[in-house]
């Protein structure tokens, strides 16, 4: 279980290092205490009556005390159900209810949206991390001189948490993910991520998404590495913190990338202490990537995965610097990955590109309540039909080329948006973009580019966007109609919602 795997038997010294620094404050939870804090959690819950088994919601912004409640909830034998900050009361209480959660964390700043949807998912105790007047406190939790329950886990068959996917491309689905799925992606992450406990990790994507639940946090308290937690992404408290806290390693989502190689803020603080960028979640464009490398001194790495794998499926190893960034890399241990023409399900032919089918300990039980989701997913033989497109090179790296169902279809051919995002993205007067799909006068499916100018760029009209585009494409994937925008709406996890552009396209 996830439990036995973090927080086994320490050593005094281990007991002694830091495990968590709130980014902010600096204040500092040390292994011996967080571990002790967990077993309090867990032994709080239990008196509370939530059995194994029992789902719990969390609700709350990156803090030290986001991961003892978190391990305080698994070590209980119960299910954590972690809850996208940005969400709305409605958004929470579907999540709440779906899951059918039976308590919930939360903090003071989120208590209209905690309580509103405790209230309508019939949840009687909503408790407060930083405490609440009137409210439970996770501090009269913690109070307990109870030891925790004794749990007997079947990792296999025991859900630890219930995320729900990102709802990119429609509502969230809750992703049913066991301990020995949780277990086997943190075992096989460390295998090409090398990490260790002189290392210091910036925790700034959330902790409620499986990235950074997963990667961020568990695979590095797993190593013992110190996990430097900031409550939401701002560029100027980002890199300061970076600065004091000297941290070693940063996670994140391309658009990070995107200002760390374009704004010229970066270069006001000592960055020196970073040795390594990880960027997961969206495409990552090679030559953005090798641009933030090269102003920062870094090495910088990319990674694919989603919810339902736990969550990562191919990563470029720490070791391999020979490996283009663009790409996602190679599949990572005790996984079998092949590519398939969805159309027909025979294998794709050699150098391809196909749906990304994968099988592996870390692939999900199911999605939760749905088990028609479910089966159109999760196939007889184990593999997991990713709705990616990829293709592999003769060295089995991978590259990610978009959703099957985001590729647009112009005149028989397919065109990705996210290769025609990447190009955009390398013009010096644009700041953002994104692509979809829209219908022509005939009818025909074009790509239609929205862009962000870059400050100061006034001048940079539509016929400029589409001839840069037209001058390094084929005929088929120039972009057709353009639309300026102030900002590109994008998910939490850093994902450009192409359906909320498509639903404006719609008026
Ligand atoms: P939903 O399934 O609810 O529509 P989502 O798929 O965005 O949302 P996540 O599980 O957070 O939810 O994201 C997984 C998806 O993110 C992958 O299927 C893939 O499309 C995309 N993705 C992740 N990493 C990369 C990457 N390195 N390059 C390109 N795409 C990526
Ligand atoms: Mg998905």
């Amino acid at each position: 279980s996830l439990p036995e795997l973090l927080f086994g038997a320490l050593s005094p010294e281990q007991a002694a290092a830091p495990a968590l620094i709130d980014g902010p404050s600096g204040r500092t939870l040390r292994y011996g205490e967080l571990a002790a804090l967990i077993d309090k959690a867990a032994a709080g819950l239990a008196a509370r009556g939530i059995n194994k088994g029992d789902v719990v919601g969390i609700f709350s912004p990156n803090t030290p005390y986001y991961a003892v409640v978190f391990h305080g909830v698994l070590r209980a034998g119960a299910v954590a159900t972690t809850v996208n900050a940005l969400y709305t009361a409605e958004e929470l209480a579907h999540q709440l209810i779906d899951a059918g959660a039976k308590l919930l964390f939360t903090v003071s700043a989120f208590a209209e949206r905690a309580l509103a949807a405790a209230e309508a998912a019939g949840i009687a105790e909503v408790i407060f991390l930083d405490g609440l007047d009137g409210h439970p406190a996770l501090a009269e939790l913690l109070a307990t001189e109870a030891a925790p329950p004794v749990i007997e886990f079947d990792p296999a068959e025991d859900l630890a948490v219930l995320p729900y996917s990102s709802g990119t491309t429609g509502r969230a689905k809750g992703v049913m993910l066991t301990h020995r799925n949780l277990v086997a992606n943190i075992e096989q992450f460390k295998q090409v991520v090398h990490i260790n406990s002189a290392d210091r990790v910036l925790a700034v994507l959330p902790f409620f998404h499986i990235y950074g639940m997963q990667v961020t946090m568990n695979h590095a308290l797993a190593v013992g590495a110190t996990v430097v937690t900031m409550p939401k992404f701002d560029l100027a408290e980002f890199l300061r913190i970076i600065a004091e806290h000297r941290t070693s390693y940063v996670y994140i989502a391309p658009p990070v990338a995107v200002a760390l190689a374009k704004h010229p803020m970066v270069d006001d603080y000592d960055l020196s202490a970073m040795k390594m960028l990880f960027s997961g979640a969206a495409p990552l464009d090679a030559e953005l990537a090798n641009a933030v490398a090269k102003r920062l001194g870094v090495a910088v790495r990319q990674g694919y995965g989603m919810t339902e794998m736990s969550p990562v499926s191919h990563a470029i190893p720490s070791d391999r610097p020979d490996i283009n960034v663009g790409t996602v890399g190679l599949i990572l241990p005790n996984m079998v990955c092949k590519l398939v023409d969805p159309a027909t399900d025979e294998e794709s032919l050699p150098g391809q590109p196909g749906e990304l089918w994968c099988q592996g300990p870390n692939v999900m039980k199911g999605y939760l309540n749905n088990e028609e989701a479910t089966k159109s997913t999760l196939d007889d033989e184990g593999f997991l039909h990713t709705g990616d497109v990829a293709v592999i090179d003769e060295h089995g790296v991978v590259s990610i080329v978009d959703r099957v169902k985001e590729l647009i279809k112009y005149k028989g051919y397919q065109v990705p948006p996210a290769e025609l995002e990447a190009l955009l993205l390398t013009h010096p007067q644009i700041a953002d973009a994104a692509v979809i799909g829209v219908r022509d006068a005939d009818g025909e499916e074009v790509p239609k580019a929205f862009v962000v100018r870059q400050a100061g760029a006034e001048e940079l009209d539509e016929t400029a966007v589409m001839t840069f585009v037209a001058g390094q494409v084929a005929p088929h994937k120039k972009v057709r109609v353009v639309e300026f925008l102030t900002a590109i709406p994008k998910s939490a996890s850093g994902k450009i919602l192409r359906k909320d552009l498509r639903a404006r396209e719609r008026g």
